[in-house]
């Protein structure tokens, strides 16, 4: 892994992340590019690693490119970009292949590559590896990272804020490196940060999912879209320390039931096709049941019982799902395992085209905290790592613009705090980072409505307020442009990291709810209590820069 050599190097691109989008487009740029790929943790940590039921792609002979369009404009509940949609319908055969051609070992059936159904999709189209699919990929795709030469794997290196040029450009990045702050600058950067799950307490996401991309760009002013539709996903495990860990659709695609205390299938209850539905309306369905049912729904949960299915099948299917029970003392072949809903996927994001292209010039955004359009108000399941390829592949055509740096000299500032500060300051934000999920669960979790959006907002508010005034905040956020960070003394890169990752969190709390709280109607990800019915006058994107929020035109 690279270290960076002095801090006033640059690179042609920076690709900050290292999921499936970071890492594929990585390898898609030229390669006679230099190519910096930045990430905040390890390159084995991400929510690509975690994926577990598969990529969709129309690969079989009673599929085709059409079927799969029409079954993710269905999901999207009509938000969905249609060209954006049938780009990536018709692109992910030939990517999937390019994936194969890398070494990603899908399962297969005899010779063919072997698919599954899962909710929503009309045919079998979802490729998988046993039930780590993602890890698969991941591993795959970071062997041939390592082997390029033109690329520089950079770890454990926070990206902090963009760095925009007096005419609006993006011209690289502010990162926290070794307990300082540097700059880095690039002709183009390409923000591949993924989910911001961590805003909700209830998330399958990883640590790193901290919306950190979506963050950054809104301060800089990109244009961003959609930031209500949050998919909650209906099966994550739900025993105490278990970290909502994920239990694939794939399980119910292959015949578990939903059952309740009672042992009742209640999800036909909610929706004809029963555990088979949308995954919003499973959620909300499970969220309902234990409304009516349980006497501290909050804490209850449900039942998923594998145990109609062969036991073949699930040894072969699920390898994973059975190793994490079995740490949690759950035996999936003679017991149902105990699952509530929990914040999964992001739909919205910074509004990109097909090329990748955000709303400022040298910015660019790719995987989960873009919005391309393909997933509309609601995604269909397994488009998501698909989708990271098919735009992460748009790379390879980066046409990028002449720039000179001009060399200057950069200055340095240093952080002074007596050690009782620093720890009173450390106290404020790691009390902000504990209470915020939760009130973000509260009040835009699964079902939402207007009052408890307002008091939301108005407590993030104080909390943002609060978090600006903090010594370390005012320090930072008055580093001008290119000026190095130091501390006088030995800082854990952690409490840096802490307050990085949630200055980022309070800033998406914030507008996920100013934008649920604009959106009055019900449609895919997004529910409100207090309009419960889709809205044909609402069949519009939600829009956000800077203070604004409105709506665009109405789709067709
Ligand atoms: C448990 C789970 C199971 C899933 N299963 C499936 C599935 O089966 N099929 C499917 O299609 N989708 C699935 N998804 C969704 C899918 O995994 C994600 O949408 C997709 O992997 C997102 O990829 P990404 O590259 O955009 O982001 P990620 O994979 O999350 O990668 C983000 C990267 O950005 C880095 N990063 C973030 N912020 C910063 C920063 N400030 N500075 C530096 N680095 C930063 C992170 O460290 C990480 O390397 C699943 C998601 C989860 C959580």
């Amino acid at each position: 892994m690279t270290q960076l050599q002095n801090l006033s190097q640059s690179f042609d691109v920076l690709v900050i992340g290292a999921g499936a989008a970071g890492l594929y487009t990585a390898l898609c740029l030229p390669e006679t590019l230099s190519v910096g790929l930045i990430t905040k943790d390890t390159v084995s940590l991400s929510a690509s690693d975690w994926a577990q039921g598969g990529i969709a792609a129309a690969m079989s002979p009673e599929d085709s490119p059409s079927l799969h369009l029409e079954d993710t404009i269905a999901a999207g509940a009509g938000l969905c970009d249609l060209e954006a949609v049938k780009f990536l319908a018709q692109k992910a055969p030939s990517c999937i292949q390019s994936l194969v051609d890398m070494g990603v070992a899908f399962d297969r059936q005899g010779e063919q590559l072997a698919l599954t159904l899962e909710a929503a999709h009309s045919r079998r189209r979802v490729l998988h590896a046993a039930d780590t699919t993602g890890k698969e990929v991941i591993t795959t795709l970071t062997a041939q990272v390592l082997e390029r030469k033109n690329i520089s794997i950079i770890q454990q290196t926070l990206a902090l804020s963009l760095w925009i040029s007096p005419t609006g450009r993006c011209q690289g990045i502010s990162l926290i490196y070794k307990n300082r702050v540097i700059w880095v600058r690039a002709k183009a950067v390409v923000l591949a940060t993924g989910s911001g799950g961590q805003v909700f307490a209830h998330t399958t996401n990883p640590a790193v999912s901290t919306g950190d991309g979506v963050a950054m760009s809104w301060r800089s002013g990109a244009m961003l879209r959609d930031l209500e539709f949050v998919q909650f996903h209906p099966t994550a495990l739900t025993i105490p320390g278990a970290n909502s860990f994920l239990i694939s659709e794939a399980v119910r695609g292959e015949g578990a039931h939903l059952v309740d205390d009672t042992g009742r299938r209640f999800a036909f209850d909610y929706h004809p096709k029963g555990e088979l539905a949308p995954r919003d309306i499973v959620s909300r369905a499970i969220f309902t049941h234990l409304q009516k049912t349980a006497t501290e729904p909050a804490k209850a949960n449900v039942w998923l019982d594998l145990r109609s299915l062969p036991t073949d099948k699930i040894h072969h299917r699920f390898p994973n799902i059975i190793q994490v029970c079995k740490r949690w003392n759950i035996d999936i072949f003679s017991q149902p395992i105990p699952v509530a809903p929990a914040a999964h996927y992001w739909m919205g994001g910074i509004v990109t085209d097909l090329m990748n292209r955000t709303s400022l010039p040298g910015l660019y955004a790719v995987g989960e905290t873009a919005s391309t359009g393909v997933h509309g108000a609601n995604r269909l399941a397994s488009n998501s790592l698909l989708e990271c390829i098919v735009f992460g592949a748009q790379m390879a055509n980066l046409e990028l613009e002449e720039v000179n740096f001009k060399e200057e000299s950069s200055t340095e500032s240093v952080f002074n705090l007596s050690a009782s500060d620093w720890d009173s300051q450390q106290a404020v934000v790691a009390t902000m980072r504990a209470q915020l999920p939760r009130l973000v669960w509260q009040s835009a979790g699964i079902c939402r409505e207007q009052k408890s959006l307002e008091s939301g907002i108005a407590q993030i508010e104080t909390w943002r307020k609060e978090f600006a005034n903090l010594p370390l905040s005012q320090f930072l956020l008055n580093l001008s442009a290119g000026q190095i960070g130091i501390f006088d003394r030995e800082t854990p890169q952690q409490q840096l990291y802490l307050w990085g990752e949630t200055r980022n969190l309070l800033d998406i709390a914030y507008l996920i709810l100013q934008s649920a709280l604009f959106r009055t109607e019900s449609r895919g990800g997004h529910y409100r209590q207090d309009y419960p019915h889709t809205d044909r006058e609402w069949q519009v994107h939600t829009l956000v820069q800077a203070n604004k929020v409105w709506r665009s035109q109405l789709l067709e």
